[in-house]
């Protein structure tokens, strides 16, 4: 059954459209992860959800309830963790978990047994008494958590939880997330790292630019691309028009399929090989016969980054180093085009 629906959302900051058009369904009990680079539209996807902006456009209901007419009933179902953490620096974490409790207008007991409990679920006896302000990021992210999941909410929503943090603090999310879910929440978990929503969501929409690429069950997903993922290289830095050239040389093999220009890695190629086929010797001679080599060849099971690849023609790694400004496609382009 589906616990919550989204259709057709749009949202626009002045002429910057956030979210087009999204359609997503939640079941109960599941944990759902919202996938995609930096920009593409998770944050307010999931302010939305948790009714801190409106949309221009769509609908959104959970368990039926109207998310713009009733926001004040979807609050009280609801858990939210932000992005940014903003905790008090003087208090302790266990003040500010007090504080918070008491706006839930939670009785004394329910409350200091309910704090008590996240303290040694997130495993924080050793630093809960410490001011906020001496925190690590891991520290800060585990409170907020902890502030999040309170007054028990039916769902939990959180923004990137795990960036940037130690590997410990991670990992006590991850184990307390899956906890969480075996109780029956149904969470949603916004994500730009593979592996996090690979591991831990039984289904996720990967979203660019504020639109829906693809969405499934993490396994259908990479099932559906049908092969062996191989990226091939016929010179360190190949040039656009020989990369398309090369492209359609594989787009003739049969066996090969999906074959994309990865415009961020020197023009390489990447496409889906059908298993069990002895395509290398093939492909050996089709390229020799254009007299093309192979500089570099790799073979590996699909990831949800091939799926991202398939849909954009760049990793979501690469997307994220362009959206950071720590990569210049247009530069780098026109360096390979020489
Ligand atoms: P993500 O969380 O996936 O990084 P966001 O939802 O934060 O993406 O942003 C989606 C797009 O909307 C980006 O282009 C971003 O610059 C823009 N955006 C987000 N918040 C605002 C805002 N308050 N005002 C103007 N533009 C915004
Ligand atoms: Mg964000």
């Amino acid at each position: 059954m589906n616990y919550i629906e989204i259709k057709d959302l749009s949202k626009s900051y002045f002429d910057v459209k956030a979210l087009k058009k999204i359609n997503i369904s939640i079941s109960e009990g599941s944990l759902f992860g919202i996938l995609g680079p930096n920009g593409a539209g998770k944050s307010t996807l999931i302010k939305i959800l948790a009714t801190l902006i409106s949309p221009d456009e769509g609908h959104i209901y959970f368990d039926n309830i109207d998310l713009v007419k009733k926001p004040r009933e979807i609050r009280e179902l609801i858990g939210y963790v932000a992005q940014e953490i903003s905790l008090d620096k003087i208090l302790t974490g266990r003040e500010l978990l007090d504080f918070q409790a008491d706006l839930y207008h939670m009785d004394k007991f329910s409350k200091l047994e309910r704090i008590e409990s996240l303290i040694a679920e997130l495993e924080m006896h050793d630093w809960v008494d410490r001011k906020c302000g001496t925190y690590s990021g891991g520290m800060k992210r585990r409170i907020d958590l902890a502030a999040g999941l309170l007054h028990i909410p039916k769902v939990l929503i959180l923004d990137e939880p795990t960036v940037g943090l130690d590997i410990e603090s991670r990992n006590i999310i991850w184990e307390l997330l899956e906890s969480l879910k075996k109780d029956g929440m149904t969470i949603i978990l916004s994500s730009h790292y593979l592996d996090e929503i690979d591991k831990l969501a039984d289904n996720v929409v990967i979203i660019n630019d504020g639109k829906v690429i693809d969405q499934g069950n993490p396994s259908q997903l990479k099932n559906k691309l049908g092969g062996d993922r191989v990226s091939l290289k016929v010179r360190e830095f190949s040039t656009l028009e020989e990369s398309k050239k090369v492209k359609d040389i594989l787009s003739k093999i049969d066996g090969i399929s999906q074959v994309v220009v990865n415009s961020a890695q020197g023009y390489s190629l990447n496409f889906i090989a059908e298993q069990g086929k002895d395509l290398l010797t093939k492909l050996k001679v089709e390229l020799a016969f254009s007299k093309f080599q192979i500089f570099s060849l790799s073979q590996s099971q699909p990831s949800l980054d091939d799926v991202y690849l398939q849909a954009t023609g760049k990793t979501l790694q690469d997307a994220e180093l362009f959206m950071t400004g720590k990569r210049d496609l247009k530069k780098e382009s026109k360096q390979s085009m020489r």
